[in-house]
C-alpha cells in the first residue's frame, strides 16, 4: 500500500463504527494506523506482515535491534504469538490482562524476524482500552504497536500528538481521548519461574511480587531501554522538592521567564512568582498520566529549560523516574 501524505491533523478519525472499520481495512491492506491504548498511542500494523512492520520501523526511525510489542485481543490468542506459554506467563496474563503488562515469551514461528528484531522471543500484551479491544478483535490478527512517536521523542498520549508527528505515515489516527495511564507498559520476561522486570511501568514490582532492588538478570533489560528516550527539545533538569526554590532563587527575572516548572501542587503553592508553570501533579500516578503532555507543552511554551520535581522511587514512581531520567539524559 502506498504511504499517504496528509496534512498534520487531517487523519484523526472518531472511533465510531465507521472509523474502526476504516482502521481495520487499513491494517488488512498492510497500512499503519494510530491506535489509542491505556498506556500511550501505538503506531499499529499487522505483526505478521514484514512489510507493515518495516513501515513501522521506517516511520519511527526506530533502530532495527529494538523489537516491537505485539498486541492481542484475548488471552486465548497467546498461542498465535508464543511457541511455548510457561505457567508463569499464564498466571501473569490471568492476573494482569487486559492491562499495562507486556510479557516476553518464546516466539511462535509465525512471528516474522523483523517484528522481534531477530530475537527468538517476542513481547506480547493484551491492552485495556475499548477502542484497541474493538480494533484487535475485528482485525483478528496480532498487531505490532510501538509508541506512535519518532524514536527518542516523548510518547503520544492524544490523537493530536500522533497526527502532529506521524500523521504522514498513517492512514488514520483513531481518537480515543487522552490515555488514562500515560506511560508505557511494564515489560517482564515470563520465560522462567519468576518474573524478571525489563522495563518499569505502572504494573509495579510490588504488584508483581518481585524484589524492589534490581537483580543481575534485570540489568540485561530490554533492548529498547538502552536508548535516550522521551526527550523534548528543551533540556530537562530533575530537582528534588526541597531544592526547587533554591534553584529558582539564583535566577534573573528574564532567566526565570524562560524556565518551565513541573511540580507537585503543594510545591507550586509555595513557589515565588516568575517561572512558567507547565504542569502540576497530585501524586506519581497523576504525573505518569500527564508527563508526556507536559514535556510537549514545555516545548510549545518555548522555555529554555524545564525543571521537574522528582518523586519517590517506589510503586509507579519507579516508572516515572525511569522516563524522567531518560528525558533528562544528555544526547
Ligand atoms: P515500545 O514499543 O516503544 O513501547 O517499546 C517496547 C519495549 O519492549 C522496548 O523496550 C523493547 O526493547 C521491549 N521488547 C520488545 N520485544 C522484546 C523482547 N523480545 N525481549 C525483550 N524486550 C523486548
Ligand atoms: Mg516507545
Amino acid at each position: 500500500m502506498a504511504v499517504s501524505h496528509r496534512a498534520p491533523g487531517a487523519s484523526i478519525r472518531v472511533a465510531d463504527a465507521a472509523g474502526i472499520a476504516a482502521a481495520v481495512e487499513a491494517l488488512d491492506a498492510g497500512g499503519l494506523i494510530g491506535l489509542p491504548t491505556e498506556t500511550v498511542y501505538g503506531l499499529a500494523g499487522d505483526a505478521l506482515d514484514p512489510g507493515a512492520v518495516a513501515r513501522i520501523f521506517a516511520a519511527k526511525q526506530r533502530p532495527a535491534d529494538n523489537p516491537l510489542i505485539v498486541h492481542i485481543a484475548a488471552v486465548g490468542e497467546l498461542h498465535r504469538v508464543a511457541a511455548h506459554v510457561t505457567p508463569l506467563a499464564r498466571h501473569l496474563a490471568a492476573d494482569f490482562w487486559p492491562g499495562p503488562l507486556t510479557l516476553v515469551v518464546d516466539a511462535a514461528p509465525a512471528i516474522p524476524s523483523i517484528t522481534r528484531a531477530g530475537l527468538s522471543t517476542v513481547a506480547v500484551r493484551l491492552p485495556d482500552h475499548p477502542v484497541a479491544a474493538t480494533v484487535l478483535a475485528a482485525a483478528d490478527r496480532p498487531v505490532a504497536a510501538p509508541s506512535a512517536n519518532p524514536s527518542g521523542r516523548p510518547s503520544p498520549t492524544t490523537a493530536a500528538h500522533v497526527a502532529a508527528e506521524l500523521g504522514h505515515a498513517v492512514e488514520l489516527v483513531l481518537d480515543g481521548g487522552s490515555c488514562p495511564v500515560g506511560v508505557e507498559s511494564t515489560v517482564v520476561d515470563a520465560r522462567g519461574d519468576h518474573p524478571v522486570v525489563l522495563r518499569e511501568g505502572t504494573v509495579t514490582r510490588e504488584q508483581l511480587g518481585v524484589a524492589v532492588r534490581r537483580t543481575t538478570a534485570e540489568r540485561q533489560r530490554s533492548p529498547g531501554t538502552r536508548y535516550r528516550h522521551y526527550a523534548p527539545s528543551c533540556p530537562v533538569v530533575l530537582v528534588p522538592r526541597a531544592a526547587i526554590s533554591a534553584v529558582l532563587a539564583g535566577q534573573s527575572p528574564s532567566a526565570l521567564d524562560r524556565t518551565g516548572v513541573v511540580a507537585s501542587s503543594r510545591t507550586l503553592a509555595a513557589l515565588p512568582p516568575g517561572p512558567r508553570i507547565i504542569a502540576g501533579f497530585d501524586d506519581e500516578v497523576d504525573l505518569a498520566r500527564n508527563l508526556y503532555g507536559a514535556l510537549r507543552r514545555a516545548e510549545e511554551a518555548g522555555v529554555s529549560r524545564l525543571l521537574v520535581e522528582t518523586v519517590p522511587e517506589r510503586g509507579v514512581g519507579r516508572a516515572v523516574m525511569d522516563r524522567l531520567r531518560r528525558a533528562a539524559a544528555q544526547p
